[in-house]
């Protein structure tokens, strides 16, 4: 990335982005900055509504979409595992790819984990002083995680899981920021959660 102008586009402020990142709330006026080869843009950010006050913010890719699974070739198990896969992609889900530095097991387990719970988070105010840790996962590379997280969720079944070919569809993601915190069973999203 060139180092152009790298103010906030809102407040001017000079900005002091990480190496890899790609998203980051400006320090002054917390606009939610994303960082292009060409310069800066703001970027449309949604809160989440914290359910406890011992969080930070940190951001997720919400992908809406479609996965089909076009083959599905196991060692051994039932046909119970191939049909609860086909039945859980009927639908189109709502797949959560989190977009800060973490290890690659680490975003796996917490996405495939979001993926099965398919929480619907409602959306909150911009909060007085929000700090949230940077993105450095763009959409393209989120999209690709998105495929690990797949295949993590089909993995996870009973049925030794040799070859999965399947295709997404999916609109361009919408950047989050959920409350979450790391515990010792992993990463906690602690946001309320509704059924509109
Ligand atoms: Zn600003």
């Amino acid at each position: 990335m060139k180092l152009l102008a790298l103010r906030c586009p809102q407040c001017d402020t000079w900005l002091q982005p990480g190496l890899h990142d790609v998203v980051l709330l400006c320090p002054t006026c917390a606009t939610a900055v994303a960082l292009h080869d060409q310069g800066v843009q703001a970027a449309p950010l949604t809160y989440g509504i914290p359910t406890t006050t011992k969080f930070a913010w940190y951001p997720f890719w919400l992908f809406q979409g479609q996965v089909a699974i076009r083959s599905r070739q196991t060692q051994g198990g039932s046909r119970a595992d191939a049909d609860a896969a086909q039945q859980f992609w009927r639908e189109p889900r709502r797949l959560y790819v989190p977009a800060w530095e973490l290890t690659v097991h680490d975003a796996r387990e917490l996405g495939a984990r979001l993926a099965q719970q398919q929480p619907l988070y409602q959306v909150g105010d911009k909060p007085e002083q929000p700090a949230m840790q940077p993105a450095t996962v763009d959409p393209a590379d989120a999209r690709k995680l998105l495929e690990f997280i797949i295949l993590t969720i089909e993995a996870q079944r009973n049925d030794w899981l040799r070859d999965l070919q399947f295709d997404v569809q999916t609109a361009a993601p919408q950047l989050w920021a959920l409350p979450a915190q790391q515990t010792n069973k992993g990463w906690q999203v602690g946001a309320v959660v509704g059924n509109r």
